[in-house]
């Protein structure tokens, strides 16, 4: 354990730093570009209300491909139709946010790997400590 640096006053592995630079440098590489949407998109192929379209034929021909951005906002999900080419705008948009997740999970990752190091860290006991001690 010779190996330490000191982020703030917790001292850490020595990989630490290096790592959550790393993950820095690529979260503001994509905040900086703008291009974060939350949300999915789903491609969707339907059928018609006409009785003799080839959408109602066997095999059937479905309209489409459309595509709908679906998102969650505080239990209501909000969806809204795509042109094609809104489709191939935003998702990369959507792309960097998944990415911009996954970078935030590490992170705090790193943030709990440093608390389970963490020396001064009292385990959890299997029953509660003697008091009589
Ligand atoms: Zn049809």
């Amino acid at each position: 354990m010779g190996d330490l640096c000191q982020p703030g006053t917790v001292r850490v592995a020595a990989g630490h730093q290096a790592e959550a630079r790393k993950i820095a440098a690529e979260l503001a590489k994509i905040a900086r570009s703008g291009m974060v949407l939350p949300g999915s998109v789903t491609e969707r192929r339907t059928r018609c209300g006409r009785a003799n379209c080839g959408c109602r034929a066997d095999p059937p021909r479905l309209h489409g491909p459309y595509w709908q951005w679906t998102r969650k906002v505080a239990a209501k999900t909000i969806c809204r139709w795509l042109s094609k080419e809104q489709h191939d705008d935003y998702q990369a948009w959507i792309d960097n946010d998944r990415r911009l997740r996954e970078l935030l999970a590490r992170l705090e990752a790193l943030g709990a790997a440093a608390l389970e190091a963490d020396p001064r860290l009292r385990r959890q006991r299997r029953s509660p400590p003697d008091r009589a001690r």
